[in-house]
């Protein structure tokens, strides 16, 4: 199928509104059922923005790893996420997450997903009683499933679905690419040693050949993090990946280590993104996700409805966090928060409201506060991971406030006159 067909119909991003689309005619060799079904699965895929697929040669190099780490990401830094794992081979994801023997339940004859770290998860381990049991079963009923899942899983509206999809180039990943015609694309996960195979290649080729496109390249396990000292030891030959990208024409998202914190950051159940900010590790995740994350950032604009942090023009919305009335120092504990309006070009308060913030978790109190419609955060401390994260979501920071009244606060930072002091929080 060319380019243009994928994107033109098939329920695309923003669902087909041509009357005269195939998606919505009944094709003859379509029986009504079949015909249904695509109906349904493209209103429930017409509902999320941004479908990425992760992809890999082979198993074990990290596949499951990068999707949910990626996954996390997009959450934290603020986006609706869905995360959906087909992989028959080895569904990891309940075990990363701490989900294994969750009970999935079921409204409307709807498949509910598990609200898990900030997003919707839904596995194909959830539903297997032994987890060998996926093994046996033909490639029609694997199909089958996938076409389930993809139908009925009530997604809502979401920004993301990350798909960690089965490994190699057989047909299960070739149904999850054809029942997902527009995607964005794919995230190919590899390691430095595979690199020298041809697995990683056949990927590549195998997206092409479906008209998929290549998001990016991941070189996993390339180089090995010191637990003591944190220094990065190149174990095997690495940056072959970036070679390999480049020699097939295919962007190279970047170089993730092994590192024994990812790995113990799944006997928590919350991915390695959730914990561990500023390490190396964090910060080569971080470099791949950014260019995924960019893929969302025009939605806002494109969007008739104005994004949530932006408010009329001239007009500007500060938060504070409070304890006892006054600035507290810690936000993510504080009781309240201030949300104070100003004019500013008059320089004056015009409303003010507080509100009572959801519990504190990494990435809740940013997003929570974008969508109450804040565009600057006036706190005493704030590590650097949340400060990050405040950005993300276009809030500026200010750290260093004293304990005032936030009206003092807000007037002062008006004036130019805020004194911010040392940071108070130093993780
Ligand atoms: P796949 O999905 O490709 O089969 P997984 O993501 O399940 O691979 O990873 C296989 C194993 O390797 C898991 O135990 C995982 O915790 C570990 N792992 C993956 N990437 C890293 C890394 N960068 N550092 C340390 N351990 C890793």
């Amino acid at each position: 199928m060319a380019e243009s067909d994928r994107k033109a119909c098939g329920g695309g991003k923003q669902g087909c509104s041509d009357s005269g689309c195939g998606s919505k005619r009944r094709p003859v060799e379509d029986s009504l059922d079949e015909f249904l079904e695509r109906e349904q699965m493209e209103e429930r895929l017409g509902r999320i923005r941004h479908k990425v697929l992760v992809l890999s040669g082979k198993g074990g190099v990290g596949k499951s790893t990068v999707a949910v780490n990626l996954a996390t990401s997009l959450a934290l830094a603020g986006r609706r996420v869905g995360l959906l794992d087909v992989d028959f081979h080895g569904p990891s994801i309940p075990t990363m997450l701490h989900l294994v023997g969750v009970q999935v339940t079921t409204k409307d004859q709807s498949l509910v997903p598990v609200e898990h770290a900030g997003m919707k998860v839904m596995s194909i381990g959830f539903l297997l009683r032994q987890r060998d049991d996926a093994v046996i079963w033909r490639g029609p009923m694997k199909m089958g499933v996938i076409k389930q899942f993809l139908k009925d899983v009530e997604w809502g509206d979401l920004d993301y679905l990350v798909i960690d999809s089965p490994p190699g180039t057989g047909d299960e990943p070739l149904s999850v690419c054809q029942l997902v015609p527009d995607a964005d694309g794919a995230v190919v996960v590899t390691t430095p040693q595979d690199v020298a195979t041809a697995d990683v290649r056949k990927s590549i080729t195998f997206c092409r050949q479906l008209d998929m496109p290549i998001l990016g390249v991941v070189e996993n396990m390339s180089g090995f993090v010191c637990p003591k000292c944190g220094e990065v030891t190149e174990i095997f030959k690495t940056g072959g990946g970036e070679k390999m990208a480049a020699d097939m024409g295919v962007p190279f998202l970047g170089r993730i280590p092994i590192d024994p914190a990812v790995g113990a950051a799944c006997d928590v159940g919350t991915p390695f993104v959730y914990h561990y900010a500023g390490t190396e590790t964090a910060k080569a995740f971080e470099r791949i996700v950014a260019p995924i994350l960019a893929l969302s950032n025009e939605d806002a604009k494109n969007e008739k409805q104005q994004p949530c942090n932006e408010t009329k023009e001239g007009m500007m919305r500060i938060a504070i966090p409070l304890a006892d009335g006054k600035l507290g120092m810690h936000f993510g504990h504080c009781e309240q928060f201030a949300l104070v309006d100003v004019d500013e070009k008059a320089k004056k308060i015009t409303g003010q409201q507080l509100l009572t913030p959801p519990p504190h978790e990494p990435g809740v109190l940013p997003r929570w506060l974008r969508e109450q419609g804040a565009q600057v955060i006036i706190a005493g401390g704030m590590g650097q991971r949340a400060q990050s994260l405040f950005a993300q979501n276009g809030i500026k920071v200010i750290v260093g406030a004293p304990a005032e009244a936030p009206e003092a606060l807000v007037a002062a930072y008006m004036d130019g006159t805020l004194q911010t002091g040392d940071n108070v929080c130093d993780h």
